[in-house]
């Protein structure tokens, strides 16, 4: 059985309790992050710990710990479950002030929740998928205008993996105004000659730990990389695609709706970038 933390404690996973009255239960009211685990050690855990303050901020929450204290609570939870490969979740909500009221509760009294647990992923980094290529299609964008702010509230990705599950694909990416903003839980890419082309950061996407790490990583390679709208049609005519997040790394995306990319399987560039993060990311983990 895995231990986990809750507010302070290290509980076996059933000993672990939130109250019903949690805004992160009642209200989607919370943030969270996920770092991975290779070789026992945290990938990038520095750029998830400041993207979290950041969070934190923009939804005038509190930072429950210190920086030095998160790290520690990571590795103590690492160390306990035995985690050579895998993740790293951290949740924190708003609190449970006893009641339900939209108002945000006074941070005085009402202290943030703070779960973290960790997933166990043998084989996390040799992925089987990632020598195959995904397959995904394209859904309407429905999200709210603050996808910057890593939050809980993950129905509608969950749907659009249901979307993509019962279309007989992987994954979803999501479109807004014609163009493509990015992937239910990933950030999404193409590849035209030797160009690779993905979102410009805004509010409208997630700000990937992953896709800063293999942009610098791409241009350091002097390969060109060009951070700008792309369309779902300009997408289905690229020479590759892929996507990036904390859990899949690089992986790289062979079919988007009926357009096979290339020849169906994965070209040259996405999983060269994907050798590249995963060496340099075990050298600088911590
Ligand atoms: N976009 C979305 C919507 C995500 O959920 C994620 C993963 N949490 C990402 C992008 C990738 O971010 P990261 O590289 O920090 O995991």
């Amino acid at each position: 059985m895995r231990t986990v933390y809750v507010n302070g404690e290290y509980l076996p996973e059933d000993a672990a309790k939130v109250s019903i009255f949690d805004r992160g239960f009642l209200m989607a009211d919370g943030v969270y992050e996920v770092t991975s685990v290779l070789d026992g050690k945290l990938i990038d855990f520095d750029a998830h710990a400041v993207r979290l303050d950041r969070s934190l901020r923009e939804l005038d929450m509190r930072a429950p710990m210190q920086r030095d204290e998160l790290l520690a609570v990571h590795r103590e939870l690492v160390a306990r479950n035995d985690i050579a490969e895998g993740l790293v979740y951290l949740q924190i909500t708003r609190g449970a002030p006893g009641d339900r009221d939209f108002v945000f509760p006074d941070p005085e009294t009402t202290a943030p929740t703070v779960v973290l647990f960790t997933q166990n992923k043998p084989g996390l980094a040799d992925s089987a998928a990632a020598r195959t290529g995904m397959k995904v299609i394209s859904i309407p964008d429905v999200r709210w205008g603050r996808r910057d702010i890593k939050t809980v509230q993950l129905l509608y990705p969950s749907m659009g993996k249901m979307m993509a599950r019962k279309a007989g694909a992987d994954d979803a990416w999501m479109i807004e105004d014609g163009f493509v903003t990015e992937g239910t839980s990933n950030n999404a890419y193409i590849v035209k000659g030797n160009k690779i082309v993905t979102r410009a950061l805004s509010n409208d996407i997630l700000h990937g730990i992953t896709r800063a790490a293999v942009l610098r990583f791409a241009r350091e390679a002097q390969m060109e990389v060009e951070e700008r709208n792309f369309s779902i049609d300009e997408a289905y005519g690229a020479d590759e695609a892929f996507v990036t997040s904390a859990s899949a790394f690089v992986m790289p995306v062979v079919q988007i709706d009926d357009a096979v990319l290339g020849d169906g399987r994965p070209g040259r560039v996405a999983p060269r970038l994907r050798e590249i993060y995963l060496e340099e990311s075990r050298k600088a983990a911590i």
